[in-house]
């Protein structure tokens, strides 16, 4: 690998991102809650059904807090 290659993909991974806790991907955007607990839009519909009750706020599965839908 030469040493330009070497740089592009340093930087990639020097990219901020967030891991989804749920699926593992690397996104620009994830929910998240205090506790440091991450979930992406894609697994955060799939498991709506069990996050929130009335489509304003998440339940955070590791420490239980209730997370708003609108604030970040
Ligand atoms: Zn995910
Ligand atoms: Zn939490």
């Amino acid at each position: 690998m030469t040493e330009a290659q070497e740089k592009r993909k340093a930087k990639r991974r020097s990219k901020r991102g967030t891991v989804c806790h749920c699926c593992g991907k690397t996104l620009t955007f994830c929910w998240s809650c205090r506790c440091g607990f991450a979930i992406c839009q894609e697994c955060m519909y799939e498991n709506e059904w069990g996050m929130t009750c009335n489509g304003i706020t998440w339940q955070c599965p590791d420490c239980s807090a209730q997370n708003g839908f609108g604030n970040q």
